[in-house]
């Protein structure tokens, strides 16, 4: 009973269903168009070709009738497309709507057909406009199983009640051949609207989840590319990222002989803060130095590069010649000062060296040999006593 329920309704998960009823009444506004512009255009032929028989239109009652079923459809489409013209920018809010004036018009063609057999068989035709216009509904209708049941199953209905007061002129009784073939036809039409129904809506669901997925792998392929350049207990960007983006932007700098600045920068003695407060304290003196460095940063161009455990490299680019210097001596006597690390533990301060090498404008040299450079001057810098600033 359960399957029967799920099949004769939505097929989906059902918390997609708005948003999978939102994109196919947006497909099918469109498909929809295009068929009521083909309807549009054969019934205006057929409007034509009545006229211009000998008699007019209204020589007889059922030409008559012929004639206002045309001009039936003729109005009703042209007043679905011109509201749906008119409403176009509202589909997506008011998709309800939409697919209930869709539904609607499909429901008027399968009656609509009916009417013209009706017609048809009072001069002896058969059941070819019903069965092209079921097919049609069938086709290009988008409605719930139960609404196609309905549907089908009572236009059926509706065409073998009505057909005995539509008699063949000839007074042939094509009673079992009409109920048989139109029965056939309903059912054909059922099986067409259900399949179509539930492939579109798997398809748009399918294509929901594809997406989902999608934006997620992309969510994640980012935050992986963040984690490949970012220093863990820091967060300062590492090694791969100098390798990459730094390696592009120290390039174009260097190209358009800009001015390039590095400043290798080491806390002194870190081992024996390490040993006499501890890895824990020492990791966060490390956090809370990396923290200082980035605030340093802000607004100036270049890049910040945890190099390795306690050591830090810092490109500036485009600076003014002295600036450099200057914000050398500015974080080295802040980190002497102590305000910025463990506040209140005075036997906690750090000193920083730094070594510099900067050129203005920047010549042929690498990042590689800036690097090399601003390592010597550091090694210099410990070499005379730590706590200062050595440049090449
Ligand atoms: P110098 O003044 O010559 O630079 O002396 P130093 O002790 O700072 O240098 P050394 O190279 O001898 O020691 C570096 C220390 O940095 C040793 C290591 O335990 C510590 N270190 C490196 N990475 C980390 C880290 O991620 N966390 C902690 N807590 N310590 C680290
Ligand atoms: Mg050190
Ligand atoms: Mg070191």
């Amino acid at each position: 009973m359960n399957d029967l329920k799920r099949y004769l309704g939505f097929p989906a998960d059902l918390s997609y269903r708005a948003q999978i009823e939102q994109n196919l009444t947006r497909h099918t506004y469109k498909m929809h168009t295009v068929f009521q512009l083909v309807i549009l255009a054969c019934q205006i032929l057929m409007l034509f070709s009545i006229s211009t028989l000998p008699g007019g239109p209204f020589v007889k009652p059922r030409r008559t009738a012929y004639f206002c079923m045309y001009m039936v459809l003729v109005l009703c489409t042209l007043l679905s497309l011109l509201t749906k013209a008119l409403l176009k920018e509202k589909i997506m809010e008011r998709y309800g709507l939409f697919s209930r004036m869709e539904l609607a018009y499909i429901i008027l063609i399968c009656f609509w057909g009916t009417a013209v057999t009706l017609n048809d068989q009072l001069g002896g035709n058969g059941l070819n406009v019903f069965i092209y216009m079921s097919l049609l509904a069938a086709a290009v209708g988008l409605m719930k199983p139960w609404q196609s049941l309905l549907l089908f199953g009572g236009n059926f209905l509706l065409l073998n009640v009505l057909l005995p007061y539509f008699p063949d002129p000839y007074g042939a009784d094509q009673s079992f051949n009409n109920m048989t073939n139109s029965f056939f036809i309903s059912v054909l039409c059922i099986v067409i609207s259900v399949t179509f129904y539930r492939n579109r809506v798997m398809s748009e669901y399918d294509s929901i989840i594809i997406k989902e997925q999608y934006d997620k792998i992309v969510d994640i392929n980012k935050k992986l590319n963040q984690q490949v350049i970012r220093d863990h207990l820091t967060g300062l960007y590492n090694r791969n990222y100098l390798d990459t983006v730094l390696e592009k932007q120290f390039q174009n700098v260097r190209s358009e002989r800009g001015n390039i600045a590095c400043l290798m920068i080491d806390i002194d003695y870190f081992k024996q803060y390490n040993d006499k407060f501890g890895h824990m304290s020492g990791d966060q003196c490390l956090r809370a130095f990396a923290g200082f460095l980035e605030q340093e940063m802000q607004d100036r161009m270049g890049s910040l590069v945890r190099y390795g455990g306690e050591e830090f490299l810092l490109f500036l680019f485009d600076q003014d010649a002295d600036d450099a210097i200057d914000l050398a001596e500015h974080m080295r006597s802040s980190v002497e000062a102590g305000d910025y690390l463990c506040a209140g533990a005075d036997d906690r301060h750090i000193t920083i060296s730094i070594g510099l090498y900067r050129e203005c404008p920047a010549g042929e040299t690498s990042l590689d040999q800036f690097i090399v450079k601003a390592d010597n001057a550091l090694y210099e810098a410990k070499r005379q006593g730590r706590n200062c600033i050595r440049q090449i």
